[in-house]
C-alpha cells in the first residue's frame, strides 16, 4: 500500500543517514575541524523525505579570511616546496579513496541531492577518475621554448597562483569540487573551497576521509550561503583566481568583483542547450539520447538537452517514442537501484520549474506529457517533477529562453536547416548542443555551425575526465577539466636568456 511504501522510504533513508552523514559538519581550514565565527549552523535536508540530515556551519567573511590567510601559509611553507611527482602521488591516493569508498560517497550523495543511486554510483567513478587524470596532468603540463635568435633563447614556465577561491553548486556536488580541486592542485595551487548550501555533505566527508592524505591547509572548506560566504571568497584581495559554477546571474557579480582585483576568473554558468534530430536519425538511438540529454540528473544539469529541433519527416514518430521513454522512466526513492528519475534538490527549485511550466501553460502550449508532480502518493513527501515534453511553443516564451533546470524539454518542428540553424542558436547562452544523424559529414558540419563550447554527436551528457568543457557567450568564461583546466590555473612565466 502507499503507506507501506511511504514507511519503507522513510526507514530506508532514516538508516542510510544515521550510518552515512559524517560527524564532522564543521568548517576545515588548515587541516582542523572549526567552527563558524559566528557560530550559525543550516540545515541541509534530504530532498526525498524533507528530513534534516544535518546541521553544517554557517561561515561568513571572517571565516573566509582566516581560510584564505591558512592557505598562503600551507603554500609558502609546504605545497610549494611540492615536487609535480609529489602532488601526482597525492592527487592519485584522492582517486583510490574515493575509488575505494565509492558506494558510500553515492549513497551520501543520494541522500543530500537526490540524484538515483544509479547516476551517483557514475558520478563517483568519474570523480575518481578525473582525480587520477589530475594526478597525470601534474606530471605533464610543460612550457615550451621558443626560438629567438642567435645568442638568446625564450623560456616560458607555467607557474600556479598560488591561492584561488572556488564556488560550487549542488547539482553534482562531489564531482564538481573534483572539477576545481583536482586541476588546481595538479598546477600546485592551494584552494578554499565553498560548497553549496543545499549539499554539503559528500565534501565534508571526503575531506574526512583524505584528511591523512592532503597537507594541511592545501584545500579549505568554508561551508555556508552565498552572500555570506560565497561573495567574500570572490572579493578577498588575496586569492588570485575565482572559478565559479553556477547561475548567469551570480557570474556576473563574481566577474564583477574579480574586475575590481583583477583577479584570474573561470566561469561555468547556465545554458538551454538544443539538440537537432536529422530525418536520418536512427529513431530509437535518437530517444535514448533524447531521455539522457533532459532526464538524466532530473534536467539539473547546466548542459541539459533542454530545446529540441527534430525534423517535421519524423516529429510524430519520435516525439510518440520520447513521450513512451519519458512516461516508463522510474521516479521512485533514488535510493533504489531501478529507480531513474529521483526529487529535485529542493522546495525552491521545484517552485521554479513550476513556474516555467505554468508560463508554458498560460500560452496555451500543448503537454505531450508530464507538466506536474508525479500521480503517486507515496512520493509526496519529495521534490518530485514528472518528465514533462512541451510542444507548440513559442520560441520567444521565458520557458524556452531561461534555463528551468528540471526535467522540462520543449520541442520545435524544422524544415529549412538555415532557419532552424538560426532559432537553435537564438538564446543568450550557449553551453552544449546535440546533433542525432546516421551521416557523420553532416553532424561534423552542424556541430561546427553550432553556437555551443560543446557539441555531442549521438550521444549526450557524456563526460569522461580529459573532455575540456565550457562555455560560448553567457554560459562561461575559459575551459574546466581536461588539460585545458590545468592551463586555466597557471600563469605563463616567460624567461629570456643571453648566451654566447
Ligand atoms: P547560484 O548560482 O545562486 O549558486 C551556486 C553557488 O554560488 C552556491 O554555492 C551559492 O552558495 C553560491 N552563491 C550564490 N550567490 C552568491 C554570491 N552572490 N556570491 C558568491 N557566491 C554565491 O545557483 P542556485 O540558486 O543554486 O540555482 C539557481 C539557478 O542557477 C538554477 O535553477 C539553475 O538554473 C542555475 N544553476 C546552474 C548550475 C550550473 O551547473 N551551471 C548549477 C546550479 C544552478
Amino acid at each position: 500500500t502507499t503507506e507501506e511504501r511511504q514507511d519503507a522510504i522513510e526507514q530506508r533513508h532514516t538508516e542510510a543517514a544515521e550510518e552515512l552523514v559524517p560527524d564532522n559538519l564543521k568548517l576545515y581550514i588548515g587541516g582542523e575541524w572549526v567552527d563558524s565565527a559566528s557560530g550559525e549552523t543550516f540545515e541541509t535536508r534530504d530532498p526525498t523525505t524533507g528530513e534534516v540530515l544535518g546541521e553544517a556551519q554557517a561561515g561568513n567573511s571572517e571565516d573566509i579570511d582566516r581560510a584564505v590567510e591558512t592557505a598562503w601559509d600551507a603554500y609558502d611553507e609546504t605545497w610549494s616546496d611540492y615536487s609535480a611527482a609529489e602532488r601526482q602521488r597525492v592527487l592519485a591516493q584522492l582517486g583510490n579513496y574515493v575509488e575505494e569508498n565509492a558506494e558510500d560517497l553515492a549513497r551520501l550523495e543520494t541522500l543530500d541531492n537526490g540524484k538515483p543511486i544509479s547516476e551517483a554510483r557514475v558520478d563517483m567513478q568519474l570523480v575518481a577518475d578525473h582525480y587520477h587524470y589530475f594526478a597525470a596532468a601534474a606530471r605533464t603540463h610543460e612550457g615550451r621554448t621558443i626560438p629567438s635568435d642567435e645568442t638568446s633563447q625564450i623560456e616560458t614556465v607555467r607557474e600556479p597562483y598560488g591561492v584561488v577561491g572556488q564556488i560550487i553548486p549542488w547539482n553534482f556536488p562531489l564531482l564538481m569540487s573534483a572539477w576545481k580541486l583536482g586541476p588546481a592542485l595538479a598546477a600546485g595551487n592551494c584552494s578554499v573551497l565553498k560548497p553549496a548550501e543545499e549539499t554539503p555533505l559528500t565534501v565534508l566527508k571526503f575531506l574526512e576521509g583524505v584528511d591523512d592524505i592532503l597537507p594541511d591547509g592545501v584545500v579549505n572548506l568554508v561551508t555556508g550561503f552565498g552572500r555570506e560566504a560565497g561573495e567574500p571568497l570572490s572579493q578577498h584581495p588575496d586569492i588570485r583566481k575565482i572559478a565559479f559554477t553556477g547561475s548567469t546571474e551570480v557570474g556576473r557579480s563574481i566577474m564583477a568583483n574579480a574586475a575590481e582585483n583583477i583577479h584570474d576568473i573561470t566561469l561555468e554558468l547556465g545554458g538551454k542547450s538544443p539538440v537537432v534530430v536529422f530525418p536520418d536519425a536512427d529513431i530509437e538511438t535518437a530517444v535514448d539520447v533524447m531521455v539522457t540529454s533532459i532526464y538524466h540528473n532530473t534536467g539539473e544539469c547546466c548542459s541539459a538537452g533542454s530545446r529540441l529541433f527534430v525534423h517535421s519527416d519524423v516529429k510524430d514518430e519520435f516525439l510518440e517514442g520520447l513521450s513512451a521513454a519519458a512516461e516508463d522512466l522510474v521516479i521512485d526513492d533514488p535510493l533504489l537501484d531501478e529507480t531513474t528519475l529521483g526529487p529535485k534538490v529542493t522546495d525552491e527549485q521545484v517552485q521554479r520549474t513550476m513556474e516555467y511550466i505554468q508560463e508554458a501553460q498560460d500560452a496555451d502550449a500543448e503537454f505531450v506529457t508530464g507538466g506536474g508532480a508525479p500521480d503517486d502518493e507515496a512520493l509526496a513527501d519529495g521534490n518530485f517533477v514528472a518528465p514533462t515534453l512541451i510542444d507548440d511553443i513559442d520560441h520567444d516564451n521565458p520557458a524556452v529562453q531561461e534555463e528551468i533546470f528540471g526535467p522540462v524539454l520543449e520541442s520545435f518542428e524544422w524544415d529549412d536547416y538555415d532557419e532552424m540553424m538560426e532559432q537553435a542558436n537564438d538564446v543568450d547562452y550557449g553551453l552544449a548542443a546535440g546533433v542525432i544523424t546516421s551521416d557523420l559529414g553532416k553532424a561534423y558540419d552542424t556541430a561546427k555551425d553550432l553556437e555551443a563550447g560543446n557539441v555531442w554527436i549521438n550521444q549526450y551528457n557524456d563526460f569522461p575526465a580529459g573532455m575540456p568543457f565550457g562555455g560560448y557567450k553567457e554560459s562561461g568564461i575559459g575551459r574546466e577539466i581536461g588539460f585545458e583546466a590545468v592551463e586555466h590555473y597557471t600563469q605563463t612565466k616567460t624567461i629570456s636568456i643571453a648566451h654566447d
